[in-house]
């Protein structure tokens, strides 16, 4: 039996999880970690604590699966994205803790570069908008920040890169400083297009190219670890981005097929094959997980997914805990004309508005707390739906079925209410630890645990289906009547 070892870093906690060669999960370990909020809008982690508990991890994965390093095949990495960290070459020590995708401290440096009209640039070289959710402004704030640090960049003796090349610097011993394309698509530096760091964008964030890391494929033979580190050698064979990755892991290898994880947040992904549909709607474009060859996907992310669960529970105190909200929001019909608008933290796409705050719609006497449970279930839905009716049509695709993880796919009444509002078929899978296994696939496929991509996507198998039963009519209906609730939410925050 040959195993493939995979690391999962994420926002709040770090995974390791040892593969089989048939896909099963031998061994799990799983640490959280601290979150630093320094003002309000700030989060940091510090770099080296992420790195001591990933490392502790997989040594905790590979002893519960009771492999040694020997019998590992490869590692693969997947990290949260975006997230951004500064080290120095010489001593291997970052510059500042690392600045996390959520962290809004450049918005109003984005605010500035939207009115002088850079947004559209961006747009076309990066597929992105233009927020402080991606790296650039917040390398750029590192680099001004902190007095004379940017001579020693332009000396070169500083490098840049998100967690992915973080670690694998770390696990070689500070012998690669490497990245892949779909985690170097989140940068706001890097041609999508061309598949190079773009020149121009360094310029406009003054980055000096010296600290960027290279790019190659998300499923290559990188370089091995350090033998001390997990008890011998182990390739690095495997990195891509989080929702890559479970794209990847979810077998949405071909044009057409997409995936949502409905986490914390919800990322809905389509693969669009070898060519990169243009970001419009509040979409992004990016780079899907590069195995042989360059595919784009577009990307619509909600910030309030599972989140508004967590709120029905620590802000009302409707539920105990998450999974109860099922029962309760199944003792109504409908939600009684509520709607629920989880704008907590401003919408992301498709109305990217950092201003927009959270709003409830159409309450009468009658309303109850099953009403508005059931309403905040459906707006998870709602937001889901909204993006891939828009993805269809920009890519011009029509979905066959939507594939599903993450902790709150694992509700039966919003997959149903997910696949009456699409109209499509929501299919969840056997193994719902996607973004890790997307991970060991990428890695195993470089080094010939699995023979190729088609293979990868015939392992995948259905565990639940969900069939859409509501009229269109009616489907269409309830989307209008949430768009209209929506615009009650936007730009309300002064
Ligand atoms: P993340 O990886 O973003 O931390 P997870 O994939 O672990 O998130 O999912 C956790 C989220 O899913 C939480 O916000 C939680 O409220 C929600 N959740 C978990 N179980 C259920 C459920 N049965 N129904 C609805 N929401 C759920």
């Amino acid at each position: 039996m040959k195993y493939v070892l995979a690391l999962d870093q994420g926002t709040t906690s770090s995974r390791a999880i040892v593969f089989d060669e048939r896909g099963r999960a031998c061994g799990i370990a799983q640490r959280e970690f601290r979150q630093i909020f320094p003002k309000s809008g700030w989060i940091e982690h510090d770099p080296e604590d992420i790195w001591r508990g990933q490392l502790a991890c997989a040594r905790l994965a590979m002893q519960r699966a009771g492999v040694t390093a020997g019998r590992i095949s490869a590692v693969g990495i997947t990290n949260q994205r975006e997230t951004t960290v500064v080290w120095d070459r010489r001593t291997g020590i970052p510059v500042h803790n690392a600045i996390v995708w959520q962290d809004r401290r450049t918005a109003a440096r984005c605010a500035s570069l939207a009115r002088h009209g850079r947004a559209p640039l961006i747009a076309r070289r990066t597929g992105l908008v233009l927020d402080p959710y991606f790296s650039a402004t917040k390398l750029e704030w590192i680099l001004d920040s902190i007095p004379g640090l940017r001579i020693h960049a332009e000396r070169g003796e500083l490098a840049f890169g998100t967690i992915d090349s973080w670690l694998i610097w770390k696990l070689t011993g500070g012998r690669l400083h490497v990245t892949d394309p779909s985690n170097a698509s989140r940068t706001m530096l890097y041609d999508i297009h061309r598949g190079v760091w773009d020149t121009g964008l360094l310029k406009l964030f003054n980055i000096p190219a010296s600290m960027l890391p290279d790019v190659l494929p998300s499923s290559h033979v990188h370089g091995k670890t350090e033998a001390r580190l997990l008890g011998g050698p182990v390739p690095i064979a495997g990195v891509a981005g989080d929702q890559q990755a479970a794209l990847f892991g979810q077998g949405c290898v071909r044009p057409g097929m997409a995936k949502n994880t409905y986490g914390t947040g919800c990322f809905v992904l389509l693969n669009t094959g070898e060519k990169a549909a243009r970001p419009r709607g509040g979409l992004l474009t990016t780079l899907a997980a590069h195995a042989g060859t360059r595919q784009y996907a577009l990307e619509g992310s909600v910030f309030m997914g599972g989140a508004v669960i967590q709120w029905l529970r620590d802000g009302l105190r409707l539920i105990r805990k998450s999974p109860d909200v099922e029962a309760l929001a199944s003792t109504v019909q409908d939600t009684g004309g509520v709607f629920l608008v989880p704008a907590f933290t401003g919408l992301g796409a498709p109305y990217w508005d950092p201003n927009a705050r959270g709003t409830i719609v159409g309450m009468t006497r009658g309303t109850s707390s099953a009403h508005i449970a059931r309403a905040a279930l459906e707006s998870i839905a709602l937001q889901s739906a909204e993006l891939l009716q828009i993805m269809q049509k920009e890519s011009g695709t029509r979905l066959r079925e939507l594939r599903v993880d993450g902790g709150a796919a694992a509700n039966n009444l919003l997959m149903q209410m997910q696949a009456d509002l699409l109209g499509v078929p929501v299919v969840r899978p056997k193994i719902l630890e996607t973004t890790a296994l997307g991970a060991a696939y990428l890695a195993g496929l470089a080094v010939g645990v699995w023979k190729n991509r088609s293979e990868i996507a015939t392992r995948w198998q259905a565990e639940a289906r969900f069939e859409p039963r509501m009229k269109r009519t009616e489907a269409d209906e309830r989307l209008g009547e949430w768009r209209r609730a929506v615009q009650r939410s936007l730009d309300w925050e002064k």
